[in-house]
């Protein structure tokens, strides 16, 4: 079995982003960048999956910048056997991307493919979704649990008061989410050996797939600031501002 896992270069998780002057979004340049936290998770998933006999070959596909080169050597650090760049270097929204892994997918015949849940910069949690409407497969998403069996994946679910499990069909698109699994750690020997794998490149013209913004930002501002806290003096001055003031009790 062929897993795919998209992999997106954001934003890393500990740097504070600000907004631009003129509003028009975040000021990403000079900022730290890394693969999208639930992305590396789907990695490893993935890896585990090869490991355990269960997948043949792992790839890895970045959609954007140049930039995104980085990712995937990352992702080959942490087991991928192969990466795919669809370089673009306008802004790709989600519809995009879903159409740019739907046609990789058609060149590729996966029969899994793993994503994150969301991407930590644009927090859509739409892609994957959208890929499985695309390809008409069957999706499994926030998958905190995942076991492959007979050409059919058993995914548990984290879902409001419980877990939920269901089974879906292979092909299938599976969303990562946080208590999946704990990603390995990139170690020196396996950063110097894939740096040596090639990284094959694409276009969206080559896919056949256009890319333009569907969606205009109108305007992003900062967060309101959070006024400062007070001190009560005992437990039933702290009562009575929640029952009084915040009215939450
Ligand atoms: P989103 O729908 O933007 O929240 O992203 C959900 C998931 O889609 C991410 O965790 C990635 O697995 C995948 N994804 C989104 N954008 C890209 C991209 N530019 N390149 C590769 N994968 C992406």
């Amino acid at each position: 079995m062929k897993v795919l896992v998209p992999v997106k270069r954001v934003v890393d998780f500990n740097v504070k982003v600000h907004v631009k002057s003129d509003h028009s979004g975040v000021d990403v340049a000079n900022a730290k960048m890394s693969m999208n936290p639930f992305d590396e998770i789907a990695i490893e998933e993935a890896v585990r999956l090869k490991e355990k006999g269960v997948a043949q070959e792992v790839v890895a596909v970045s959609c954007g910048v140049q930039a995104c080169q980085e990712t995937l050597r990352t992702a080959l650090a942490l087991g991928a056997d192969r990466a795919l760049l669809v370089l673009a270097e306008t802004e790709l929204q989600p519809l995009a991307v879903a159409k740019l892994l739907a046609a990789v997918v058609r060149r590729e015949a996966p029969e899994l493919a793993i994503l994150g849940k969301q991407a930590i910069d644009d927090d859509a949690n739409q892609t994957g979704q959208m890929l499985a409407a695309l390809l008409g497969w069957g999706q499994a998403t926030f998958a905190s649990k995942v076991e492959i069996d007979s050409g059919v994946a058993r995914v548990t679910r984290e879902v409001d008061g419980g877990l939920e499990t269901l089974t879906v069909k292979l092909p299938a698109v599976i969303t990562t989410d946080l208590r999946l699994n704990e990603p390995r750690y990139v170690t020196l020997p396996n950063i110097m050996k894939a740096k040596k794998k090639s990284i094959e490149s694409l276009t969206p013209e080559a896919l056949g797939v256009d890319v333009a913004p569907r969606l205009e930002t109108l305007e992003v501002v900062e967060p309101a600031p959070r006024s400062a806290g007070v001190m009560v003096p005992d437990v039933a001055a702290l009562v009575d501002k929640l029952k009084n003031e915040a009215k939450v009790i």
